[in-house]
């Protein structure tokens, strides 16, 4: 047999000219469960996970999956059974751990628009933290857990201003962002909570945004940060833990991100060095658990060549894949089955009524209509953001694992997709 991988996803390959994920043949999948289809490898999933648990062998972390990246029951299961906790920013996202068998106290609720009866729920749910983002959310909080009689368990995001050197929508930790307190008012902000009767200070948190390729933002951030928990450390207030967030890219087109293990032996050299190595730690990686575990598959409708450019139209949309419309981003495009035959340059469409609705612009591929597509790096921020815009049910959604494929997620019908509306 002849047997060829894709650079950077370990978990898809062809075999004898047809693409499998793990053991199983995409094409089928399509034929059994029709297209657009999300697949996902659960051992690329657990071996992402096995890069981080290899890198704080000894240490005391928790890693707590940012589940916004895909939150699919099954694979919220699938992280539950392998010891994570969740990091959530709604209370819709609380209800998807609990359904899914996550334990409430690994739970960290972050964001910057928390609802008081999210925070309610929350509380009675018992999670582990709150990620408070601003001086006034500490307030809120403080009274919703005094009207329950409880302490809401807090940490405080550290707003850190450095350059994550990623798209401007995905960075989170510079000064003109919405998210966290700024670095000069953090001390403050921590007195603050420490004398409020419904707060218990447990942490310090930082999330300076996603898909970063480099080390360094990691390492200034971490410096920022430990700055500040001396200073609030020597303010009296004890942190049992520091969380340093998520945010680690992944290989969509030739990136050379850090491997997590190897960007965390940096990181707790660091940590070591000041005295900081035997602290609770807390990370939220998303992506880079789930991204490149995961393809969408796509037919091929129609082809539309034109004089200026080719446009090959399929059955996956915006709707369904947004992150090309939302942020130009590149997703490798690859044929399920390998043929010999001249390539020529496509702009991969869908059949959304939006100029902004591309998959791939300039795509050299060898197309006839009826061809299937794979969408590579589609496992993160992809079916957690689809929408049902031009009254598209959602795909279906398909767990492998070994030869064995499990449905997770049935397609959505169009009544599914308007069945909370009712006629006048
Ligand atoms: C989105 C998010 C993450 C995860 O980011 P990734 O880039 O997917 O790893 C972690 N923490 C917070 C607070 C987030 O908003």
């Amino acid at each position: 047999m002849n047997a060829q991988n894709l650079p950077g996803h370990p978990y898809v390959a062809y075999r004898d000219g047809s693409l499998y994920i793990e053991d199983v043949r995409l094409d089928a999948l399509a034929r059994t469960h029709g297209t657009p289809l999300f697949v996902y490898s659960k051992s690329a999933m657990l071996s992402a996970l096995a890069a981080y648990q290899r890198g704080f062998a000894g240490r005391k972390a928790q890693i707590c999956y940012a589940m916004k990246a895909n939150s699919s029951l099954a694979i919220l299961q699938l992280f539950a059974h392998a010891g994570c906790g969740f990091d959530i920013v709604s209370g819709g996202e609380l209800d998807r751990v609990l359904t899914a068998g996550g334990d409430p106290a690994k739970i960290i609720f972050s964001g910057v628009g928390k609802t008081q009866s999210e925070m309610r729920r929350a509380l009675e749910s018992g999670i582990g933290c709150f990620n408070v983002e601003s001086e006034a959310e500490l307030e809120a909080l403080d009274a919703v857990a005094r009207s329950l009689g409880r302490r809401a368990p807090v940490s405080i995001r550290v707003n850190p201003n450095v350059d994550a050197k990623t798209h401007p929508y995905i960075s989170t930790g510079l000064k003109g962002n919405k998210f966290g307190i700024a670095h000069e008012r953090t001390l403050s902000a921590y007195q603050r909570a420490a004398a409020l009767p419904g707060l218990q200070v447990v942490g310090i948190d930082c999330h300076i945004g996603s898909q970063i390729t480099q080390a360094g933002p990691y390492l200034d951030a971490m410096d920022r940060v430990l700055d500040l928990v001396d200073a609030i450390e020597a303010a009296g207030i004890h942190l049992h833990h520091i969380d340093f967030g998520g945010g680690l890219g992944i290989n969509y087109n030739g990136d050379a991100p850090p491997a997590a293990d190897a960007l965390w032996e940096q990181l707790l050299a660091k940590l070591d060095a000041r005295g900081y190595g035997e602290r609770q730690l807390m990370i939220e990686p998303g992506r880079s658990l789930v991204g490149n575990a995961g393809v969408c598959l796509t037919e091929v409708l129609y082809l539309k060549p034109g004089e200026n450019k080719n446009f090959c139209i399929v059955d996956a949309a915006m709707n369904d894949l947004p992150r090309p419309a939302m942020y130009e981003a590149y997703h490798q495009i690859v044929p399920v089955a390998l043929r010999a035959g001249t390539a020529s340059n496509w702009d991969v469409v869908g059949p959304v009524c939006e100029s902004g609705d591309w998959l791939g612009r300039d795509r050299s591929l060898e197309l006839q209509p009826g061809d299937l597509l794979a969408v590579l790096s589609a496992g993160a921020y992809c079916m957690s953001m689809s929408s049902n815009y031009n009254t598209r049910g959602r795909p279906a959604e398909v767990l492998v694992d070994g030869d064995q494929a499990h449905l997770i997620r049935r397609r959505e019908s169009p009544a599914d997709t308007f069945r909370h509306e009712s006629l006048l």
